[in-house]
């Protein structure tokens, strides 16, 4: 017999590690660089991550493309991330198309790479770095004293673990570890008024990128099969019957590999990623999905009548499910107005990118006028990521970095790409290293020194004015 809403108490001990400086909740994009950058600044580090590799929706996600690095003039991203795509380039991690102006200078680019690249890469940063590694470890608790974390609880085949730290972040992307130690968060489906549907993201061989169809020598990059795909063959199929839902927004096909690539296509909606139930029921549907989809390239798109499905991902890729309530949000006006902070810890430039929510044309268009219009910081523009958008607010010893951090719907859209996460990571370990060296709170950290810290590493931060006090 069951009943789902019964409680059930239990108490037990549990073996506890040695203190460690700095904990960091999930090795995503956000994980991997906080995790790595805290161990370069001398922080004994270890790093939790729940699937056995780096590199999170990037590489579990199959979500084989880094967001924009540059505003049309210049590259945005520094420190980790720059050098984690010189890695990449040195490696030719990337897709066959990708020239170094995609990274250097133009505007609203994505950059395709393959996984499994970057899968090995993030492992020899994080080894070099001195960064201790538990995969297929899950945070799932969290021991509180006022608003200072002194502890999570760890679960892993070897059962559960308590781990103590002087510093944690949480890049769990979901916010878990800042929920369970029950930091104010803000929920999709409850706390917000739009939900950005899931994708089950799929790797496929067999794509011949130099059809002729394609003219001007073949398919040059993602957005010439983008374009095409979208407008013409996408509504083709749909007008047809071929698929079971009327998707009219595929952001399509990166190009990772000579005959090969990786589709962002086939939205979850409704998808509640906090739910159990429905993530699961979601990953049943985006597989039926994949088939569907596999079937449209072999049908419909030039060069892919060989298409084959080699697989989805692990992990259902989920856009949104719970921010924290920072310090400060970082909303459309701010990013509308390109606003720049003193206390910024990376400069951004890629569109808003809030999928349409639902299958109607009036949400296609929505989004289209979004992304393409007023929501677009054009070439030369950016806007700032403050620091205050990575603290939990009021808390100690407690940040965000990534998909978590705390923005409106909107600006959500468009800084939760990797590439911004990568900037986040490192700029909320700089700050758990500053907080442990100086005793400073994360609510009430010196960001001017923050900013110089991130600067000596390289980070890009054009502001001119610094201050002592973060932006709220
Ligand atoms: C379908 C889709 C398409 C996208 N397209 C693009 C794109 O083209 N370009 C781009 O730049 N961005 C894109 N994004 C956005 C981007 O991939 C994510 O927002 C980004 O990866 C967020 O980084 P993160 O480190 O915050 O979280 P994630 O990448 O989600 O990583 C979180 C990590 O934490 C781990 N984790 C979760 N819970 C726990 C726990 N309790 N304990 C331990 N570990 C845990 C997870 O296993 C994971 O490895 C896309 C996202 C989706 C879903």
């Amino acid at each position: 017999m069951s009943n789902d809403n019964a409680a059930w108490q239990y108490t037990r001990s549990i073996a506890s590690d040695p203190t460690y400086d700095l904990v960091v909740a999930g090795g995503g994009p956000a994980g991997t660089a906080a995790a790595v950058c805290g161990a370069r600044l001398g922080l004994k580090t270890l790093l939790l991550e729940a699937t056995g590799c780096l590199g999170g929706m990037g590489t579990s996600g199959l979500v084989a493309s880094f967001g924009p690095v540059s505003n049309g003039e210049r590259m945005l991203v520094g420190g980790f991330m720059k050098e984690l795509l010189e890695r990449m380039w040195e490696r030719q991690a990337f897709g066959p198309h990708v020239v170094q102006e995609f990274l250097h200078s133009q505007l609203n680019r994505w950059v395709a790479f393959r996984p499994e690249a970057l899968k090995r890469i993030l492992d020899e940063f994080a080894v070099a770095a001195g960064v201790e590694i538990r995969f297929f470890t899950r945070v799932i608790d969290a021991d509180i004293e006022g608003r200072r974390l002194k502890g999570v609880v760890a679960s892993n085949v070897e059962g559960l673990r308590y781990v103590p730290a002087r510093t944690f972040v949480d890049c769990t992307g979901d916010a878990a570890l800042a929920a369970a130690a029950g930091a104010e968060c803000k929920v999709v489906l409850r706390d917000t008024d739009t939900v950005a549907p899931s994708t089950l993201c799929s790797l496929y061989a067999g794509v011949n990128w130099a059809d002729p169809a394609y003219g001007d020598g073949g398919w040059k990059d993602l957005d010439t099969v983008r374009n095409r795909t979208k407008t013409e063959l996408l509504e083709k199929a749909i007008a047809d019957g071929h698929f079971s839902q009327e998707d009219r927004f595929m952001p399509g096909m990166n190009k990772i590999g000579q005959h090969s690539g990786a589709l962002n296509g086939g939205h979850v909606f409704n998808l509640n990623p906090l739910s159990n139930r429905s993530l699961s029921d979601g990953m049943v549907f985006g597989r039926k999905l994949a088939v569907e989809y596999e079937a449209f390239y072999r049908k419909y798109v030039p060069g892919c009548e060989e298409i084959e499905l080699l697989t989805t991902a692990p992990v259902m890729g989920v856009r949104d499910s719970r921010r924290i309530v920072g310090e400060f949000e970082l909303g459309i006006e701010d990013f509308r107005a390109r606003r720049q902070f003193a206390d910024q810890v990376a400069v951004y430039n890629r569109p808003t990118d809030v999928h349409p929510t639902n299958t109607s044309k009036e949400e296609y268009e929505r989004f289209l006028k979004d992304f393409h219009g007023k929501d677009n910081l054009g070439h030369g523009g950016s806007v700032g990521i403050p620091y205050s958008i990575l603290v939990p607010r009021g808390w100690e010893n407690l940040w965000v970095a990534g998909r978590c951090h705390s923005s409106d719907t909107k600006v959500h859209g468009s800084i939760r790409a990797q590439s911004a996460a990568y900037m986040m990571g490192q700029a909320a370990a700089s700050a758990a290293a500053q907080s442990v060296r100086t005793g400073q709170p994360a609510c009430d950290l010196d960001t001017a020194a923050l900013v110089g810290s991130l600067r000596e590493q390289g980070a890009y931060l054009p502001q001119a004015e610094l201050s002592r006090h973060m932006t709220r």
